[in-house]
């Protein structure tokens, strides 16, 4: 198996040539849509079932809403359509024919004209709220917590495997509420469920906070956001949760009565993480050898390896190996015992390295003899023999320690790549030297956000909640009196 690019040759390549290798995805004969491979399907659907249970504990229901959106109820929400416009696919014909002047090859039908054209879904609030005024009259129909998990298409012009697709996969919540308090709550709450996700089960540390109008969703009032720092120092919007507040409800009309009999619009927010996170995923954590997965989310936790020469050696690993495994599913723990005999134990060592199985064991006649089997941890590569009467509770806790060991690295990454600075020269300095996030005084305007974003690239990622708002002091770039403190830095 050829090597891997290294991440210090070229990052970019070693990312696009890890997603293809690994198993993962990889492009289609359609630009800039991919193909997600089962072994990357497998890793995407463990992080969904986390994430659905998480919406069902917080009180949300799934639903499924159509694909395509007449361009009428499309257009409601002016800035929602406005932002979205210049990425949409639209569908105008229903059908082909034969072209006889062509050979009799398929041609639009110009007969089979839709009256009125469809927009493949970039995002559901239109059709939603087009939905939900059906369903809310009065203040006892809400509050409305619904989720979906879907594909939308956004025809972006840069695509990148996972990050940045024309076509991907997300869930969206779309809830409506009667007061403003509510739908705020509900922003925030959303916010906090991905970061206790993303954080806890994926092992990457995020920042919360809200986005500068500039970098808003388009219709909404407040974009809050997790920004996660990848290892070349590039920032990624890892999830964004919006208040909307009665843009949508009075885009497509959509009032209650309240308790006193009076007449309201609507509140509303929505949520989404995508298939970007397994980008987040393999930035953060994966080495020059292949992916790293925090065991959480591995489709397989342990592999363990046979060395044997004959069949009566592998009968007698097998029978070992038998007891150590159905212990270990007993505790929940997945794994996979390889004694397919097409490939060789040096092989499949490399394989699971690629493919970032957190444990991987190798048990051999000698070992049996031993009493023990070799234990190699993906994360640090660290190699010990343990006795098999201790392997399995061994095991167990092996996992949780790689699973926080891997936090703990990307947070002590973030940490190192996080600077402060107050002066516009520094923060060029920093950012030419290091990258990273940059924290920095902003004046607030829009003016000096796009100043720095053309001289450097790097954007204000955002406004971290946990950042006091300051009282003095002035903004990097601008001179003038600051209003916030931001994270700035060039992102995915
Ligand atoms: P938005 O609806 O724009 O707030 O995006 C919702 C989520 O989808 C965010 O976590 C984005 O980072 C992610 N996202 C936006 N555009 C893309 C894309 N082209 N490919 C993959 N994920 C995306």
């Amino acid at each position: 198996m050829a090597k891997l690019t290294t991440r210090a040759e070229d990052y970019s390549k070693w990312y696009n040539e890890l997603v293809v290798k690994a198993n993962l995805a990889e492009n289609s004969g359609v630009r800039g849509c991919m193909v997600i491979k089962p072994y990357g399907y497998a890793i995407w659907e463990k992080l969904q079932a986390e994430l659905d249970k998480r919406f069902k504990e917080t009180g949300h229901q799934n639903a499924y809403f159509p694909l395509f959106v007449p361009k009428s109820l499309f257009e409601a929400e002016e800035k929602n359509a406005e932002g979205f416009a210049k990425e949409c696919a639209v569908v105008t014909h229903y059908r082909l024919k034969n072209d006889p002047d062509n050979e009799g090859k398929l041609m639009v039908d110009p007969e089979a004209k839709l009256e009125e054209e469809l927009i493949v879904r970039p995002t559901s609030e239109a059709i939603i709220w087009s939905t939900y005024k059906n369903w809310i009259q009065s203040y006892r129909d809400l509050p409305i917590l619904i989720n979906q998990w879907a594909n939308v298409v956004r025809w972006e012009m840069r695509t990148r495997l996972f990050l940045r697709t024309a076509e991907f996969l997300w869930q969206e919540g779309h809830t409506a509420h009667a007061t403003k308090q509510e739908a705020e709550a509900e922003a925030v709450q959303m916010q906090e469920v991905y970061r206790d996700v993303v954080e806890g089960f994926m092992a990457i540390p995020v920042v919360k906070g809200y986005k500068t109008p500039s970098e808003r969703f388009a219709g909404a009032d407040e974009t809050y956001t997790i920004e996660a720092l990848m290892q070349d120092g590039k920032a990624l919007q890892a999830g964004t949760s919006h208040f909307l507040g009665q843009n949508f409800a009075k885009a497509f009309d959509v009032k209650f009565t309240t308790n006193e009999g009076k007449q309201e619009y609507v509140w509303a927010t929505s949520w989404g993480v995508s298939t970007r996170l397994m980008g987040a995923l393999i930035m953060t954590h994966s080495d020059d050898l292949g992916l790293v997965l925090p065991p959480k989310l591995a489709p397989i936790q342990v592999a363990i390896v046979p060395i044997y020469k004959t069949a009566e050696q592998l009968e007698e690993i097998r029978q070992v190996v038998d007891k150590i495994q159905s212990e270990l599913k007993a505790k929940g723990i997945t794994v996979k015992f390889d004694d397919d005999d097409k490939t060789k134990p040096g092989w499949k060592f490399a394989e699971y390295e690629l493919k970032g199985v957190p444990v991987r064991m190798a048990i051999g006649p000698k070992d049996l003899e031993k009493g023990h089997v070799e234990v190699a941890r993906r994360d640090t590569l660290e190699k010990q023999f343990i006795a098999l009467d201790e392997v399995v509770d061994r095991t167990e806790s092996l996992l949780e320690e790689i699973q926080e060991n891997l936090y703990q690295k990307a947070f002590d990454y973030r940490a190192d790549h996080t600077t402060e600075v107050s002066t516009w020269d520094e923060f060029k300095e920093v950012l030419e030297a290091k990258g990273g996030f940059i924290s920095a005084l902003w004046d607030g305007t829009e003016e000096t956000e796009e100043a720095v974003k053309d001289a450097t690239k790097a954007t204000i990622r955002c406004i971290p909640q946990a950042f006091e708002i300051p009282t003095e002091g002035v903004d990097m770039f601008s001179g003038k009196p600051a209003k916030y403190r931001v994270l700035y830095a060039k992102a995915y």
